[in-house]
């Protein structure tokens, strides 16, 4: 009867040192084996937590967006500022408002929103909300935070344009980059507001197969 149990005891413990290996295993990966981009001015270019970029690195062609379409002078890269306008543009028909609130930022801006975000709130909050610097989609130019008529990037899905920005961003060549359900893969948390320019054929294949840019280039 007693060895029984141990045999039990000793069963259980080893499927919960299993469990906790590999979910440890999971998070370990994210800021791990890092490799840094050479190539950073592809549209198709992949910033995560494993693939980094150089703090030197500015995209070429950044351009102005209209200020039709954001707060105050926001820059991205021309073909996806090109695009991004489409969209808006097309959204503003209908009555809706999309409208860029945080699009290219550099390295160095981004280093100190992460220190920033470490310092007053604690590492574990800025690694669970910010990027570190060079692994932020923000200094490709590609990406942009938005937000619609209730004027919120924070409560975008809330908003009425959020439907409308999931059904069609992809038809101008963005995705939802960091999807519900996703974290482990992108290594990041949801974020209905963020969206990513990888071009409209890159973009309908991972909208239709309902995948992350991750999942894409596997
Ligand atoms: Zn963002």
């Amino acid at each position: 009867m007693y060895d029984d149990l141990k045999k039990y005891i000793i069963i259980i413990v080893g499927i919960l040192i299993m469990i906790i290996s590999i979910k440890t295993c999971d998070n370990n990966d994210f800021y791990k084996n890092i490799r840094v981009i050479d190539n950073a001015n592809r549209i198709d270019v992949l910033v995560n937590k494993n693939y980094k970029l150089k703090s030197d690195f500015i995209p070429n062609n950044l351009v102005k967006l209209n200020l039709k379409y954001s707060t105050d002078d926001k820059y991205m890269v021309e073909e996806a500022a090109y695009n991004f306008e489409k969209l808006s543009e097309e959204a503003y028909k209908k009555n809706y408002k999309i409208i860029a609130v945080s699009t290219y930022r550099s390295y160095q801006y981004q280093e100190k929103l992460f220190n920033y975000y470490a310092k007053t709130k604690g590492m574990d909050y800025a690694l669970s909300c910010s990027a570190k610097p060079g692994h932020s989609e923000h200094q490709t130019g590609l990406a942009v935070d938005v937000m619609g008529s209730n004027e919120d990037y924070d409560l975008f899905e809330q908003a009425k344009e959020f439907n409308w920005m999931k059904k069609n961003a992809y038809k101008y060549g963005f995705i939802l980059r960091y999807p519900k359900g996703k974290e482990k893969i992108t290594g990041f948390k949801y974020e209905p507001w963020h969206y990513r320019y990888v071009g409209t054929k890159i973009a309908k294949e991972i909208y239709k197969k309902k995948i992350t840019l991750e999942e894409y280039f596997k």
